[in-house]
């Protein structure tokens, strides 16, 4: 006999009668809809489909060989044992270097840096550190899919604060002020901001870096696409600011910028007192990051980035521009080209469709994958993501795809 079991919005669950209800936390999770959109692609493809892929934000190349090398070698050399918890001094070293170099951020990498199994995994621990059950976190609406989620695990409640495009994308004050309760406790966000593009100019920080000041919050932000901001535009890190060393976790990573998605990498920057606390729930969670992964990843990080590296950034901006170029030129979308990160954030409100729809009929009438933007916050409702950062033969089909399901969508 089975009965059906609690489960979320329209999925319902069979189970034995004797077995006991599953978290709740976890089934009422929704599933990551980048990474299932993105399998998708996987097994349409398998099936031997031509599908245009501007869904999970991978890039078309693979990791630079001078890194693959660095992590062979560690491998070839017995680097085949867990590391200490923190990550090996190494690579923490390497990671205290490049902050110094790139971020104007002196950190003690026996004190103040964790290495975590990428940007997520950084988040997770971020989050699990500092959140007490009720506890409330401020995030952008639109944002990365995951962050609701990681704050649901961790026992947090999400309140989201909106980026309008009337506001460039970016908070202001009030807005962010009106959200604080007594229960705020973390802001958590995002710059180079995925997916709106937008990366937060030092007015923007500084007003974030005081609301946090007067209010005694934390601020963790994810910076997993410093690396590659467009036109001239910086990254600043918030915790570069006076005073905001000490509440800010911030959490980088390898996956976007090298092209390490597969390598699980990043690290945490924040104060000794985080820190501590951070390195017990990686002894608990996942003993140690990888060896060799580490090993790689140090010559990723200790060195300034090699000519391969640049020139794929330089090959991304100019995808970034083509494809907005390109979706601008089409009937009823258009979108600003991002000033960081690699995704166009396509406004589709002229044709009436949900952006659930419009993505569900792009895919299946003109194979083309994107992410509907109400994935990332009922804000995005109305607009799409289009990764902008696979080979130039995709984007310039993938494009035309558009092009075509466009004028056919215009014509009915
Ligand atoms: N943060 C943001 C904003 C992202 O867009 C992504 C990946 N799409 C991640 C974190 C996850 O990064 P990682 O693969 O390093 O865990």
């Amino acid at each position: 006999m089975s009965q059906i079991i609690y489960g979320p919005n329209n999925m319902t669950m069979e189970a034995s009668t004797n077995l006991k209800d599953l978290s709740r936390t976890v089934i009422e999770a929704e599933l990551s809809s980048t990474v299932g959109i993105a399998d998708k692609v996987i097994k349409l493809r398998e099936q031997g489909e031509t599908v245009y892929d501007f869904s999970a934000g991978r890039a078309f190349e693979n990791t630079p060989q001078y890194i693959i090398d660095e992590a062979i070698s560690a491998l070839m050399s017995g680097k085949t044992h867990q590391t200490m918890a923190r990550g090996t001094t190494n690579y923490r070293k390497a990671c205290a270097k490049k902050l110094l170099r790139e971020n104007n951020i002196t950190a003690d990498p026996e004190k103040e840096i964790i290495a975590t199994m990428g940007t997520k995994q950084g988040l997770t621990i971020a989050l699990l550190a500092l959140l007490n059950p009720g506890d409330e976190v401020i995030i952008e609406n639109p944002c990365f899919v995951s962050y609701q989620q990681l704050i649901n695990f961790a026992g947090g409640i999400s309140v989201t604060v909106p980026l309008l495009p009337e506001n460039d994308f970016r908070w202001n004050r009030e807005d962010l002020e009106a959200k604080i309760t007594t229960k705020t406790k973390v802001i958590l966000m995002n710059s180079p901001h995925n997916p709106t593009g937008t990366v937060h100019s030092i007015k923007d920080l500084e007003m974030i870096a005081s609301v946090a000041k007067a209010h005694d919050l934390y601020v963790i932000i994810d910076e997993v696409y410093e690396r590659v901001c467009w036109d001239n535009k910086q990254h600043i890190c918030l915790a570069s600011l006076p005073g905001m060393k000490e509440r800010t976790i911030g959490v980088m990573g390898l996956t976007k910028g090298f092209s390490m998605g597969g390598w699980r990498i990043g690290f945490v920057y924040t104060s000794p007192v985080i820190a501590e606390q951070l390195e017990k729930l990686q002894q608990h969670l996942i003993t140690s990051t990888n060896s060799f992964v580490q090993a790689g990843a140090a010559t990723a990080f200790g060195e300034s980035p090699r000519d391969e590296v640049l020139q794929y950034w330089k090959e991304w901006e100019e995808k970034c521009n083509y494809v907005c170029n390109a979706l601008n030129d089409i009937d009823g979308i258009s979108c600003k080209v991002p000033e960081g990160g690699f995704y166009a954030w396509a406004d589709i409100s002229s044709f009436g469709l949900s952006s659930e729809e419009f993505s569900k009929r792009l895919i299946e009438d003109a194979k083309v994958a994107v992410i509907p933007g109400a994935s990332f916050g009922d804000v995005g409702e109305f607009y799409i993501r289009v990764t902008c950062v696979k080979s130039w033969e995709e984007v310039k089909s993938g494009m035309q795809q558009i092009q075509k399901f466009v004028k056919k969508l215009n014509t009915k």
